[in-house]
């Protein structure tokens, strides 16, 4: 796909709707996908972080979650076509998969918080199918009881709020334990979803 790059990170020029459809795409294939959502805060970082940079390349799509990486496209004349905000886009595939029956898996936040956000989209969402969730302060011992949990309940897409670059880089070390299909890092969304 065309990709803006801007200072080492590339950004996919996708709308939403192209964003929603490649990882409906995803969610068909048999291996982690990892979606990021730089904006400018999140290029910045990348500027003295070496290893975030490598990730934000080896991620499988990149959206545009930010006015200020829109405008840099512009003066470039490499357009991206329209703000794809993480938060934006985690509603559209919950849409998505309460509709699809995808199995959904939270980790991060507070436990109170990531409780919350759960019981909020329980109770918004017919026929969503959260399989499990997890709050974001735990320590490398119970990494493992967390992937395993996270892998048997089959879980196709993994949302992770550890806030960046703690998520990207969370989802890249353990890219290759993780049998979720899609691993997208959300911020501070389940703070909004809990409200
Ligand atoms: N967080 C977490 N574990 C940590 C650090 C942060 O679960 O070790 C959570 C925090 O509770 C909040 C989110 O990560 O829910 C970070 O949100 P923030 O708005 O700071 O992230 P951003 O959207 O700026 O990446």
């Amino acid at each position: 796909a065309d990709r803006f790059v801007i200072f080492g990170v590339p950004i996919d020029k996708v709308t939403m709707k192209n964003a929603v459809d490649i990882v409906e795409n995803f969610l068909l294939e048999d291996r982690l996908h990892i979606v990021a959502t730089p904006n400018a805060e999140i290029v910045m970082m990348a500027q003295n972080d070496d290893e975030y940079k490598e990730i934000l390349n080896k991620t499988d799509l990149n959206v545009p979650d930010g006015s200020g990486v829109i405008f840099a496209s512009k003066i470039y004349k490499e357009e991206l076509p329209e703000r794809v905000a993480g938060f934006d886009l985690m509603m559209e595939l919950i849409k998505i998969a309460s509709l699809k029956h995808y199995k959904i898996y939270l980790l991060g936040a507070k436990a109170d918080v990531v409780k919350g956000a759960y019981l909020n989209l329980k109770s918004q969402y017919q026929g969503i199918d959260i399989v499990g969730f997890h709050d974001g302060y735990f320590s490398e011992i119970d990494e493992e009881e967390i992937i395993n949990d996270i892998n048997e309940k089959k879980t196709d897409l993994l949302f992770v709020a550890l806030g960046a670059p703690k998520q990207e880089k969370w989802i890249y070390k353990n890219r290759n334990k993780l049998n979720a299909k899609v691993a997208i890092g959300v911020g501070g969304s389940f703070d909004v979803i809990a409200g």
